[in-house]
C-alpha cells in the first residue's frame, strides 16, 4: 500500500471539489489554482511517474487527454485553448508522485514555462 495524496482523494478519504469521473479516471480542482480554471485529471490506478507508464498502461494515460477535451468542451473552453502539463520528477517540480495532467484555463497563457 502506498500512502498517496490522490489515492485519498480518489478513495474520497481527502476531499476534493471532483469536477469529472468515469472508469478510467478521476479530475479535480488543484488546491492552489494557478488560472481560473485548474484541474488535476488522474487515472484511477497509482503510477507514480511518466517514468513508471508501462505499454500496458498507454491507453488509460491517453485517456487523460480525451477526458481533459471533453471536460474543456463542456466548460466552453475547447476553442480559446487550454495548457495540459504533467510534471516529471524534481526539474519539473513534480510534488505529488501519482501522475496527474493539469489543465490549466481561463486566461492567456505564456512560452516559455517557469
Ligand atoms: P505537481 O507539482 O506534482 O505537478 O502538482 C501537484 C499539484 O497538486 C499542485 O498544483 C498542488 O497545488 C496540488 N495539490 C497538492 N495538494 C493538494 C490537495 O490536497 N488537494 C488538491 N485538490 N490539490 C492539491
Ligand atoms: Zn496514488
Amino acid at each position: 500500500m502506498v500512502d498517496c495524496l490522490f489515492c485519498k482523494i480518489r478513495d474520497g478519504q481527502i476531499p476534493a471539489k471532483v469536477v469529472y469521473r468515469d472508469d478510467r479516471c478521476l479530475a479535480f480542482e488543484d488546491i492552489h489554482p494557478q488560472a481560473p480554471t485548474h484541474l488535476l485529471f488522474i487515472p484511477l490506478d497509482h503510477i507514480e511517474t511518466v517514468n513508471h507508464i508501462t505499454a500496458a498502461e498507454a491507453e488509460r494515460i491517453g485517456h487523460l487527454f480525451v477526458a481533459a477535451a471533453k471536460v474543456a468542451r463542456e466548460r466552453g473552453q475547447a476553442e480559446s485553448g487550454y495548457r495540459l502539463v504533467a510534471n516529471c520528477n524534481r526539474d519539473a517540480g513534480q510534488l505529488v508522485f501519482h501522475i496527474h495532467l493539469h489543465m490549466l484555463a481561463g486566461r492567456r497563457m505564456t512560452w516559455p514555462p517557469g
